[in-house]
Formats: C-alpha cells, structure tokens, sequence
C-alpha cells in the first residue's frame, strides 16, 4: 500500500494541493487508497485514481448546462452572467479602489461607478442603491418609510415569492403592519383612498410575477396611485429597467418612476441578467435616507456584486436577454445539427416544437415558442449526473433538450454528453 506521504509526495499530487489545498488532495487519496485495499486498483495506479477523484473546484458548485427551457431557472442560480461581468469579478477579486479614490488617495462612495452606470441606465431614477437582493430592497424601504405604520397592498398581491417566503410576512417582520386593500381581483383607487389614514407609511404596489389572475380583473397603476400624496413604492421583481416589446406584461422601472412612483424596487439577477441584487431606483431623498439606514449596513453588496452589475449594465447582452430574444430559425438550426448527428451514432434523436418560459419571478403568463433535441428518456439521469452536468426536462416519457440557454459554442459539449450517457 503507498504511503499517503509518498503519494501527497507526488509531483502531481503536491502541485493539486498549491491549487485546491491540502485537505481535497488527502481525501482523493484516501479514496484511492481505499480502491487499493479492495483490490479494485493495483498499488501502482493510486496516483491515478486518486488525481481522477480530484474535484476541478475547490468549492462544490458543479456547472450545469440548463436545456430545460427556463430562463431563470431558480434552483441553478437564476441569471448566468456574461463573459464581461465575470471578468469583471475576477478583477475584483483582488484588492480593488471600490472605496477609495486613488487620484486623491482618499475615501469614496463606494462602488460609485457601479451606481453612476445604474442612473445611467434609468435617467427618470434621481438617485439609486443597491442592496443584497430583491427582498432586502423591499425590506429597506419598508423600516425606513413604514417602521410601525401601515402599509397599503392590493389583495392581489399577497404574493409567495418562492420557498414558502411571503412578501406580507417579509414587511411585517419589518415592524410594519399591511393593510389590505381591494379583494382579489379587482382593487380600485377608491379602495386606497378609504384606507389611507394618518397611520400611513407607504402604498406597495408588487409584481405578481409568478402567476397571473384573468379575467374580470382590474389594478391601479403607480401614476394613480401617486395621486394620493403618499409615498409609492412599486415592487416590479424582474428588474426590467426599459419596457421590452418582447415581454409587453412585463413592468419596468422607467415607466413606474415617470409614471410618479417615489421608489421601484427589483432584483439584479432576473431580467436584467446579472448577479443577486436589490436595485432601489427613485426620489433622491428617499434613497438617501435608506442608504443611511442602520440596516442598509447589514444588507451591503460586496465587491463582486457591484463589479458583475457594472460589466451587465455597461457591458455587451447578458445572456438572460440573448436567451430570450433567440431567432427560432437560429435555435432551430442548431437543434437540428445535433440531432442529425446523434442519429447518425445510432440514437433515437429528433427536433420537436416546444415552449420555453421566462421563469424565476418574471413574465409569468408568456411562452417563448422554441424547440429542443428529444432523447429517450433514460438519458436524462446519466446526463445530470456525468460531467459536464446537461439538465433537461422530461415530457411524456421523453427527456427534450432545448437549446436556448446553452451557449452556441457549447453545442458540441452537449452532442459528448449526449453520446456519453448513451453508452452507459
Ligand atoms: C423575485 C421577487 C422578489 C424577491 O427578489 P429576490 O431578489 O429573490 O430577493 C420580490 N418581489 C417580486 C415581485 C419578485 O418577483
């Protein structure tokens, strides 16, 4: 049996160690070790196996390819960020001016650039933050504009945001209390105007951007809503700082903010395609008395957030948005390459029509008309589980592939892993 001396003494080993640290490199050979004592390996292919149980990381995130279709797929991160805002973190990564300005070697707001290229990207916002995430943009307006006052919201929308988190829980456990307003489906500016009282913080308006209520429904938008001489605070969830034509449902931060609405609130990592974040876009003096908040400390962005949202709103299209706007021929065109040359290695693979969505909080009603590569369904335990890991979804005892959130230059990577998992 080697030693674990001799095998961390190995020059490939003890170069694996500089890079993921000691103690992955001694649980790969222990495992290696462990393949000797069962006679599974000879004693001279330890090195081997126990380089081969090395992880690539040393965090355990694994990549995935998402060809499931959904966007903003929650539970793989939602928004993948573009070449631009990676690189931008990497750079971050070491010691960084984020707070200092090193003509005068003094002091500055920090991540003033991220937060000029924010304004830039919403001119009718007068002044902007940025905070953890969606819910902590919400959670600060709400104790610095409503601490132990009312909060006026529509019965339509008592939204749950996902994981069993309400947004009426998350405002109460700010010390505010809700005040409900309208019924369901229909809540009328006369319904604010009776609610309001002298205990009035701030009218909420949110997004129901998970699910959609038709019908004989009606809303009141910020502009009328502003109409009453109270704070408004329109809670958009996507993130979409300009209308989209593509996504004509969809509230945006410019419209709510001319529309007369004092603060809109959002997350970075939805439609707008970059890292976690609470985007606060609005009246200069509202965002400033939340910046100097107590709490706005514990709910700071750090170095890597304000990098990656900087690159996603001055860099090239994130992503999210080429996902979204991909021609279909395009798709189509990919999609039929892979299939004609899996069925050429002898599997069953063929193009059919499907729909994608939006998911993860945005657009809930639209349907992205789209295609994907259909493969026994067999296939689909293999291919989440090899390397690279390729998710898709199963429909009718058929596992479909689609394109669309796959980078084109990864299209080979999936036709291996495909065949890969085939042999199995
Ligand atoms: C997603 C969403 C939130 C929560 O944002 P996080 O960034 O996930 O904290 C809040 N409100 C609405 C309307 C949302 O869609």
């Amino acid at each position: 049996m080697p030693s674990t001396t001799a095998l961390l003494g190995d020059p490939r080993l003890s170069e694996a160690s500089t890079r993921l640290g000691r103690p992955i490199v001694k649980a790969a050979v222990t495992t290696a070790q462990q393949a000797v004592r069962d006679g599974r390996i000879g004693p001279g292919d330890a090195v081997h196996a126990a380089l081969a149980a090395l992880p690539t990381l040393a965090a355990g995130l694994t990549p995935v390819h998402n060809a499931t279709g959904v966007v903003l797929h929650t539970n793989l991160g939602r928004a993948p960020l573009s070449r631009s805002a990676l690189e931008a973190m990497t750079a971050a990564g070491g010691y960084t001016d984020v707070e200092l300005d090193l003509s005068t070697g003094r002091r500055a707001p920090r991540g003033r650039s991220a937060m000029a290229a924010l304004r830039e990207a919403v001119p009718a916002a007068e002044a902007v933050h940025v905070v953890n995430n969606g819910a902590a943009a919400l959670a600060l307006a709400a104790v610095t504009l409503a601490p132990g006052r009312e909060i006026l919201l529509s019965r339509g929308e008592f939204v749950e945001i996902g994981d069993g988190f309400r947004i009426p829980e998350l405002l109460a456990s700010c010390g505010a209390r809700i005040r409900e307003v309208g019924t369901t489906n229909r809540t009328r500016i006369g319904d604010y105007a009776d609610a309001v009282g002298p205990d009035t913080g701030l009218i909420l308006k949110v997004h129901p951007s998970n699910f959609t209520v038709s019908g004989f429904t009606r809303g009141v938008d910020p502009g009328e809503l502003a109409s009453l001489g109270l704070p408004v605070v329109v809670d958009i969830g996507s993130g979409l700082l300009a209308p989209d034509p593509a996504l004509p449902d969809e509230p945006d931060a410019a419209t709510a903010l001319r529309a007369g609405a004092t603060l809109v609130t959002a997350s970075g990592d939805k439609l707008l395609g970059g890292p976690q974040a609470g985007l606060v876009l609005g009246r200069a003096a509202v965002v400033e008395r939340m910046r100097r908040h107590p709490l706005a400390r514990a709910l700071r962005v750090d170095k890597f957030t304000l990098a990656a949202l900087e690159a996603t709103l001055r860099g090239p299209e994130p992503p999210v948005h080429a996902a979204l706007h991909m021609p279909l021929p395009q798709l189509r065109t990919r999609t039929l390459r892979l299939a004609e040359d899996a069925a050429r290695r002898g599997l069953d693979a063929h193009v059919v029509s499907c729909e994608a969505v939006v998911g993860g909080g945005g657009a809930p009603g639209i349907a992205l008309p789209s295609c994907a590569l259909s493969l026994p369904e067999n296939l689909a335990g293999p291919l989440r589980t090899g390397e690279p890991a390729v998710l898709g979804r199963v429909v009718r005892g058929r596992l479909l592939l689609d394109l669309r959130c796959v980078p084109q230059e990864c299209d080979s990577d999936i036709l291996a892993a495909v065949l890969r998992a085939a042999e199995h």
